[in-house]
């Protein structure tokens, strides 16, 4: 273990991304930064790992597409990552007349879309009504996207912004005042392309359309306005491209890093804040002046001894499935290839009223009949995560991420209800398949399946997130929702210099850095030194927007 100081500027507790782009920041403004992260990695929930060890696959282990991490930090830290787009945004398989058919939204080939929806409603009037829908959306991402890593602008300021047009104004009623499913049914009618949108409110957390919380729209601009374009992007190289990039950053700008750390107690009150752990089997104590915490609040209740009072909508709603194929499955649809169909984001059993059924069987405490799901292969358009003898062999990842799938139906049984939940998924998946997806799975050395399914329960324990929330806690708005908010940062805590950088900041939640470049702001702020991150022009590739 390499030897560390007794004292540092900043103390950031958790080394995910956002732990990362905080230590960048700061060590390039000249402050020491000490990272402490339990795990015997770096990167939190961005990170690839080889899942299987029998084979040289490195597998985004938790999240996968990038959409709203903001170019600016890109470019301030010399990033050098390059993020590619898919040709196909999504497919939906269907049964049509007895023939199985999909709904192929294309990323390349605003024609492709067209014909797709016209031959699934007979009209091209949803094609314009959904080319409507996503404007309200558009606008959003247009008047909001900046203000992300700018201090919190109140509520009623950005909904000025919004009074210019009457497009404007659709758009801030639409996504920020009514719930989501309102402005949802005015626009569309086939029960597909609502569910479609739809999904895009519902990831990772436990919602419906007419959910009065909001958190349903909350979840959904977080899906629509990242850089402006709301298009989710492969980071070539797999999650662990992204974690390697900002753990190179950090590291280049000072910031020391230890892991296998075992926080032990953490002095939040003093005006130095003191952290005891122990790495290596020894325990130490160091001094800062300010820490940052990337876990969520749930964990720094531990430490600080105030209950965490989370509220309902925090709850986590995932279900993860990261699994090696020997060779892509072949799908009954045969309009469009099979490589098209998995390349963009796959959708199953994700129609609207199946969605709202779905929902209420879990909200009652059971699996849902159907289980919605979407699932994505990333060998299709980045094919480097695999050693050349798997790429020759014809091999590819695909990970599936479940919908209505809240922590509290694996509280109580783990191990029990994972094994129903994945039997539950790939049957949702096979449906649309020639043969079942377990027949394409890779096989391991001791005659396993490479499939690994994880729980709500199980991300919790992995990482601290609160109850298996990806986002570590509900969404929030882009705005101030408080006075006391307005023109703040939103990583404050009620204790001095200590702020949140990671996902629980507000604003936080995703791949984004976002939460981790505010958290530096504020202590630059309140240590009177300046941001010294620019760097020339990195190499980076970020493909056209869609
Ligand atoms: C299954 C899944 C899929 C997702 N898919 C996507 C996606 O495709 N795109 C996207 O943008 N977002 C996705 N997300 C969300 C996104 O990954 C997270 O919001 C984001 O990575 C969180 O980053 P963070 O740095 O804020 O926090 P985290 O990654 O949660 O980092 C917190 C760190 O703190 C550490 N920690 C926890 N407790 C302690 C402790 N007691 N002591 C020391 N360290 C501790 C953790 O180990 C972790 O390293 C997904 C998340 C999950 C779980």
């Amino acid at each position: 273990m390499s030897k560390i100081k007794s004292r540092y500027d900043v103390i950031i507790l958790g080394a995910g991304h956002n732990g990362l782009v905080a230590a960048s920041y700061l060590g390039h403004a000249g402050l020491s930064v000490l990272l402490l992260e339990k795990n015997d990695y770096i990167g939190g929930a961005t990170t690839s790992q080889k899942v299987f060890p029998d084979y040289d696959a490195r597998l985004s282990r938790y999240s996968y597409l990038v959409s709203l991490f903001p170019e600016k930090i890109i470019r301030d830290l010399g990033l050098k990552l390059e993020l590619r787009r898919r040709a196909t945004g999504s497919f939906t398989p269907y049964i049509k007349s007895g023939i199985h058919d999909g709904l192929l939204i294309s990323n390349v080939d605003e024609a492709v879309s067209r014909r797709s929806i016209v031959d699934l409603t007979g009209s091209e009037t949803e094609f314009e009504q959904l080319k409507k829908f996503y404007s309200l959306s558009r606008v959003f991402a247009e008047q909001s996207w900046d203000s992300m890593l700018e201090p919190l602008v109140s509520k009623e300021e950005m909904k000025r912004q919004f009074d210019t047009d009457e497009l404007s104004r659709e758009a801030w009623r639409s996504l920020a005042e009514e719930p989501l499913g309102r402005a949802l049914e005015r626009y569309l009618q086939d029960d597909l392309v609502r569910g479609l949108v739809l999904t895009a409110a519902k990831v990772g957390i436990f919602t419906h359309p007419h959910d009065p919380s909001l958190v349903q729209n909350r979840c959904f601009l977080y899906h629509l306005i990242g850089n402006k374009t709301g298009e989710w992007k492969v980071p070539v190289g797999g999650m662990g491209a992204v974690a390697r990039q900002l753990e190179q950053a950090a590291r280049g700008a000072g910031a020391e890093l230890l892991t296998n750390v075992d926080l032990v107690d953490v002095d939040l009150n003093n005006r130095t804040k003191s952290v005891s752990f122990e790495v290596g089997g020894k325990k130490q104590t160091v001094d800062a002046r300010f820490l940052l915490v990337n876990f969520g609040r749930n964990v720094l209740a531990k430490y600080s001894g105030n209950a965490y009072q989370p509220e309902a909508v925090d709850e986590g709603s995932v279900f993860k499935i990261n699994m090696l194929l020997r060779r892509l499955p072949k799908l009954k649809a045969k309009k469009y290839p099979a490589e098209q169909a998995w390349c963009g984001t796959f959708h199953s059993d994700e129609g609207y009223e199946q969605m709202n059924a779905s929902y209420e069987q879990a909200a009652k405490g059971r699996l849902p009949d159907k289980t919605p799901c979407e699932v994505y292969c990333h060998t299709l358009t980045d094919d480097s995560i695999l050693s050349p003898e798997l790429r020759g062999q014809g091999f590819h990842t695909i990970t599936l991420f479940g919908l209505d799938a809240p922590y509290s139906l694996f509280a109580e049984d783990n191990e029990k209800t994972r094994k129903q939940a994945e039997k539950k998924f790939l049957a949702s998946m096979n449906q649309w398949l020639e043969k079942p997806l377990e027949d394409c799975l890779a096989v391991a050395r001791d005659g396993s399946l490479c499939i690994e399914s994880k729980s709500p329960v199980d991300i919790e324990n992995s990482l601290g997130m609160y109850h298996g929330n990806i986002f570590q806690d509900s969404p929030t708005w882009p705005f101030a929702t408080s006075q006391e908010q307005v023109g703040t940062w939103g990583v404050e805590t009620e204790w001095q210099n200590v702020f949140l950088c990671g996902s629980s900041a507000l604003r936080g939640g995703a791949v984004s850095g976002i939460p981790g470049h505010n958290a530096a702001m504020k202590v630059l702020e309140l240590s009177k030194k300046t941001p010294n991150a620019q760097r020339p022009t990195p190499n980076v590739e970020l493909s056209r927007s869609r």
